[in-house]
Parts: structure tokens; sequence; C-alpha cells
């Protein structure tokens, strides 16, 4: 028996969906290769600003899980990550956007860490800080497969951004594909927020 697909339209219910994205290739672009150590690197992609007003609207909280394994490789420091993450909460809120909490793990992906996605770690930290979080009334947004298995496994609706070739292996990962993080947010403005003005 086929499972059935988690849809974006429970959205619609009276629950406030939580959102979890993850950082890189999502929200800025991916240094192939690197890290991004300092926040001149810090690119967003485009429409990314744009599109956290409309999360704003429709989610709470608004959380990134982020693997940043570069800390562990002595790449970055923990002061350095932070102060990345600031300019990017500050930029997202002058454009009407919010982030509500940021988790990342700094652990090697050899060392099997729990907090490394696609282990739950930090979904379950997020839960400690947010105690009304349940995972069913989520979304993950990421690129990578990690991204997915990590959202499928805590039963949240799973969202991939690019990769047309990872949503044809792993159809049953992955509840809804986009080429981008606006375009996500345009399919929210368009199939949810309009059907809410109606009720
Ligand atoms: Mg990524």
């Amino acid at each position: 028996m086929s499972e059935r697909r988690k849809s974006l339209e429970l959205l619609n219910s009276n629950r406030r969906f939580a959102l979890f994205l993850d950082r890189d290739g999502v929200i800025n672009r991916r240094v192939v290769g690197g890290y991004v150590v300092r926040p001149s690197e810090f690119e967003f992609l485009p429409g990314v600003l744009e599109a956290f007003s409309i999360f704003s609207k429709l989610f709470y909280p608004i959380i990134i899980v982020t693997n940043q394994q570069g800390i562990s490789k002595g790449k970055m420091t923990e002061e350095q990550l932070t102060e990345i993450h600031s300019y990017m909460k500050e930029e997202i809120l002058k454009a009407g956007g919010e982030i509500h909490a940021i988790y990342h793990c700094p652990h090697l992906r050899s060392s099997g860490s729990t907090c490394r996605k696609p282990r739950p770690g930090m979904a379950l930290r997020a839960r400690r800080d947010f105690p009304e979080l349940n995972f069913k009334h989520s979304v993950m947004v990421g690129d990578m497969i990690s991204d997915m298995v990590f959202g499928h496994n805590l039963k949240m609706i799973t969202v991939l951004i690019g990769n047309e070739e990872f949503a044809r292996k792993y159809p049953k990962l992955i509840d809804y594909r986009f080429n981008s993080l606006i375009e996500f947010s345009n399919f929210l403005s368009a199939t949810i927020m309009n059907h809410q003005s109606e009720i």
C-alpha cells in the first residue's frame, strides 16, 4: 500500500504550522567545496528575503537547522558562525520576515553526532525550546537528501529545493519540490493564503 503524500493543504487547518529550514543552498548560495566563514561571504539566493516575509504570515515558529562541520574542521569558529547568523537574521528582519531560532551542529560527519542531520537532535532541541511544537504540524525545507530524511523521519511535510534528480530517485521522502524558496512561498501565497482569505 502506498503511503499518502502529506499535503500542504493541511496549512488551511486552524493549526499553526512550524517551518524548519536548512540554510546552505536554500537561504544562501552554497560555497562549493568550502564554507561561508564571514558575513561578506553570505549571499542570499534571489527572492529569499521576500519569501521570509510571506513565511512569517503563515508559520510559527520559523527555525533554521544547519549542519556546520566546518567548525570541527577548524575552518571557522562558533563566534564567526554567530556573526554570520546575526547578519542573516537582521537582513530577514529588515525585509519583514523573522527567524525564531537557529540550531547548528558543529560536529564532523564521521562523528556519528546525534545533532547532525539526518539525525533528529536539532529538532529535539527545538521542541525543548518551543514545547508547543508538533512535528506532524511542521514543514521541513532543504536541498539535500539528509534534510528530507530528517523531516520524513519526524513525520513532517518535506519540501525539496532544487535537485530534480533527487525528487525522481526518492519520491517517498519528498512531498513537494520547488526550484527555489521564492517559488515555494509563491505557491503558498497562491494556494493557501488565497484560500484563507475566502474563509
Ligand atoms: Mg543545504
